[in-house]
């Protein structure tokens, strides 16, 4: 696109397709920076359709940067829990005390100062720059270098990132005067039209001048690798006193330090009359197959003992502990969790136990 003039249609022809199709969502309704701060953070590597709910939930509780920089970390991940890739929710913690402490509470304006904050990448800063302050910087995520790439009909180079090359052509296109709608715009654009698979390019804004129209040949993804795991829900007391057995991972652990998960079994140990569910959870390039048994206290010997500390924690309170996603996965599954609401749990721990067959029947849950 080496014309000025192509560039000019390029944007008139984007922003009016989204003028007339933007999807009514919760952060789109405010110009507070740190409210933009924070769904562009939830939005990395995460559907709008999950991120909604958190959002919602986070906003509530922390409606100020003052707000969440006060908070504990336990509660900020508690809040995170099931979003994922955690190290986002500590970074936006820890860049929110940052800016009290140093910058006086004023978030910085420019994409460049922004970007200096902890756990601030390029497309974050650049998203918030511009949607919040007008800054005219053009913010690249997966979506936008999908659309760039079909647009300009790039040939995939094994081996060769094209991040680069698409983010100066990106820089060319942002709208000078609206360079917040034009980047929102060019990620709807992406994430509702120029779909990974069967792009609707009859529906496409800019398809007169796209080179591709249509599935653009993509290097081979990385195979994913598959893992076995047993885990053990440990149950005592009655409800609403019923308690769960949980483990803390280590302040130092390589990954989702200081975050709640069900204990491990040593391998041999489990049998199948223990067997209350199993569970595919996908973390990176890696599938992991899960299997829960449910124990009784007399069982618990079989526990691999991990590095981390243990504790009994009342079912009530599990919404309110930082989980990892696997774990608040299973115990949504088995109907242990209560509501956020709080209130009694659809079953007790007491009606999981594996020999109660009818239960798990009536509860939909798949042994
Ligand atoms: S015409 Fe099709 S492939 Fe090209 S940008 Fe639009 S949706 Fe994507």
């Amino acid at each position: 696109m080496a014309h000025r003039q192509e560039h000019v249609e390029f944007r008139q022809n984007l922003l009016h397709w989204f003028d007339e199709n933007a999807r009514d969502l919760p952060w789109r309704q405010t110009r507070d920076p740190y409210a933009i701060w924070v769904s562009e953070t939830m939005l990395q590597q995460t559907r709008v359709a999950v991120v909604i709910d958190y959002y919602t939930r986070f906003m509530a509780r922390f409606p100020t940067l003052a707000s969440l920089a006060q908070a504990d970390e336990t509660e900020v991940l508690a809040l995170w829990s099931g979003l994922g890739y955690y190290r986002r929710a500590r970074a936006l913690h820890e860049s929110a005390r940052a800016v009290i402490a140093e910058g006086a509470g004023e978030i910085p304006k420019t994409a460049a100062a922004l970007s200096r904050l902890p756990g601030v990448g390029v497309y974050t800063a650049a998203a918030v720059a511009s949607i919040a302050f007008g800054e005219p910087v053009a913010a690249v995520d997966g979506n936008v270098e999908r659309v760039l790439t079909r647009y300009f009909g790039h040939e995939p180079v094994p081996g060769v990132a094209r991040s680069g090359e698409l983010r100066r052509a990106a820089e060319h296109l942002v709208d000078p005067e609206r360079p917040g709608d034009f980047n929102q715009a060019m990620m709807e654009l992406g994430a509702t039209v120029c779909l990974p698979r069967v792009p609707m390019c009859l529906a496409c804004p800019v398809r007169e001048g796209c080179a591709t129209r249509g599935e653009h040949a993509v290097p081979r993804t990385k195979k994913m690798l598959s893992r076995k795991t047993a885990l053990a829900l440990v149950q005592r007391r009655e409800w609403p006193k019923a308690e769960v057995l949980l483990q803390r991972r280590p302040p130092d652990a390589g990954q989702m330090p200081n975050m709640w998960e069900l204990p491990s079994v040593k391998e041999g140990q489990e049998s199948e009359d223990m067997l209350l569910l199993t569970v595919r959870h996908s973390i990176t390039n890696t599938n992991y197959y899960v299997t829960v048994y449910g124990l009784n206290m007399n069982e618990q010997k079989i526990l691999a003992r991990g590095p981390g500390e243990r504790a009994w924690v009342p079912l009530m309170d599990l919404p309110e502990l930082p989980l990892t996603g696997l774990t608040r996965k299973i115990l949504k599954r088995l109907r242990v969790m209560p509501g956020y609401s709080g209130g009694r749990p659809a079953l007790t721990l007491d009606e999981l136990t594996p020999d109660s067959a009818k239960e798990f029947a009536a509860a939909g849950v798949q042994r």
